[in-house]
């Protein structure tokens, strides 16, 4: 008489009715992320430390943007009223009464008749409403021919606050913090800032073949490669990854690095145990510690056994063991999750463009399957080139330098060459 697990593993086995969409499990998963919460789970860094950090609170500045009327260009600070209908033939002729490099605070108005010398990004002197570029001038001694008129007045003024009025939202909670936001964050004084705390991912590998790259290997080991393969897309998701090691198949040993996995981290992700083997126990310990299990099989290929479930502080991804199905199931349904549980507003899903194949694909039809290559742009539009070698869930090797996984939908068999095929991006 089979145990009430592996009865359940068997109709599973069998009802492939059980299988969820890749588009379902996807929700199901977005649908149980709760996201960090702005107050509780906010941190105040330094400027220097905010590189693809999330902010948590609204940011606003006491600046405008520009901070003053400032000249676009080098050349004239002048009245508009003044170069009317200018030619090189029958120029305005003004007076130079100052000269503006950046960074002064002119005090001399500009009277009719007369021009300031300006420099690009210094301040506008009282009176003048337009600047006229250098080369369309001819300087002689202390005065200055205008050889064409502007079309309009504040011609090459930035006007302050033109890109942004104080007092203003300049950025909002949940976006990514990079260069740009960096900068702006910089030039509006913010040198320090309220983010989202990094959720912590606690990573572990199962399985009694496994052994760390630095060991001997025995006839029969492989090299835990996934343990580093996830550790490298927390670091870059922006998540604090909890190295946990190889954990042997044994329910006792699993279920105790599992319960205190779960007392740490915000994510748990193990690898491996999660198919129907007689050494799978992963699913059955989540249900005992009272996890609720809401994925155990997607049709998807590679990455079907993927396991999701949720405890009251933590969500847990039982990820399968085959390290390219490992790297799919992360690219696929864990960075969505991880995205929107980190703060980030929106753009948790991965992206996808139309690529024209320049190989057949093939597929069984069965499951949605994802076919790994490189993208490539080429005369204006997306090429997809399928990695050279074995398509196995298995060889990682050539997952090298692939930077796209084209996908095969449920039901077909074969796209030909040259056909638009979706494509999600992974790098
Ligand atoms: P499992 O999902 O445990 O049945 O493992 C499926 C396959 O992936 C087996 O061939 C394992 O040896 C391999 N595998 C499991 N875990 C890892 C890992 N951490 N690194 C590399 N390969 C693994
Ligand atoms: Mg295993």
């Amino acid at each position: 008489m089979p145990s009430a697990v592996s009865v359940k593993k068997l109709m599973r086995k069998i009802n492939q009715q059980q299988m969820l969409s890749v588009t379902e499990a996807q929700s199901i998963i977005l649908n149980q992320i709760k996201p960090l919460d702005a107050n509780e789970d906010q941190e105040i860094i330094n400027l220097d430390a905010a590189n693809n950090r999330i902010l948590a609170t609204p940011v606003t500045s006491k600046l405008d943007f520009p901070h003053w009327d400032n000249s676009a260009m080098d050349g004239y600070a002048i009245r508009f009223a003044d170069v009317q209908d200018c030619t090189p033939q029958k120029p305005a002729i003004l007076e130079v009464v100052a000269e503006i490099p950046a960074g002064c605070n002119p005090q001399t108005a500009i009277n009719t008749g007369e021009a300031a010398r300006i420099f690009t990004g210094a301040i506008m002197p009282p009176g003048a409403d337009t600047v006229v570029m250098q080369e369309k001038t001819k300087r002689q001694g202390n005065q200055v021919q205008i050889l064409e008129s502007p079309p309009q007045s504040q011609n090459f003024v930035r006007q302050q606050a033109a890109y942004y009025q104080a007092g203003n939202t300049l950025l909002s909670p949940g976006i990514a913090l990079n260069a740009a936001e960096i900068a702006v964050l910089a030039a509006a004084q913010c040198t320090e800032l309220a983010v989202y705390r990094r959720p912590r991912v606690a990573i572990f590998s199962t399985g009694d073949e496994l052994v760390k790259p630095e060991q001997t290997l025995q006839p029969g080991q492989i090299v835990d490669s996934n343990q580093y393969a996830l550790a490298t897309l927390v670091r870059q998701w922006g998540g604090i990854p909890l190295l946990l090691g190889i954990v042997p198949d044994q329910p006792e040993k699993l279920k105790e690095t599992i319960a205190s996995a779960l007392e740490e981290a915000d994510f748990v992700l193990s690898t491996g145990g999660v198919s129907v083997g007689d050494y799978d126990y992963v699913e059955q310990i989540l249900g005992e510690l009272g996890g609720k299990i809401l994925v155990q099989s997607v049709a998807v290929k590679p990455g079907k056994p993927l396991t999701f479930a949720t405890f009251p502080n933590s969500i847990y991804f039982g990820i399968p063991g085959n390290p390219v199905s490992a790297l799919v199931s992360c690219w696929r349904f864990v960075q969505p999750a991880f995205k929107k549980f980190s703060g980030l507003k929106g753009g948790w899903l991965p992206t996808f463009v139309k690529a024209q194949t320049k190989q057949e694909l093939r597929a069984s039809g069965k499951r949605e399957t994802y076919l790994w290559g490189r993208v490539e742009i080429v005369n204006g539009g997306y090429e997809f080139i399928l990695a050279y070698g074995g398509h196995s869930s298995g060889n990682l090797i050539n997952l090298a330098q692939t930077n796209a996984l084209a996908i095969v939908p449920v039901g077909e068999t074969v796209i030909a060459e040259g056909i638009q095929v979706d494509v999600m991006l992974v790098s």
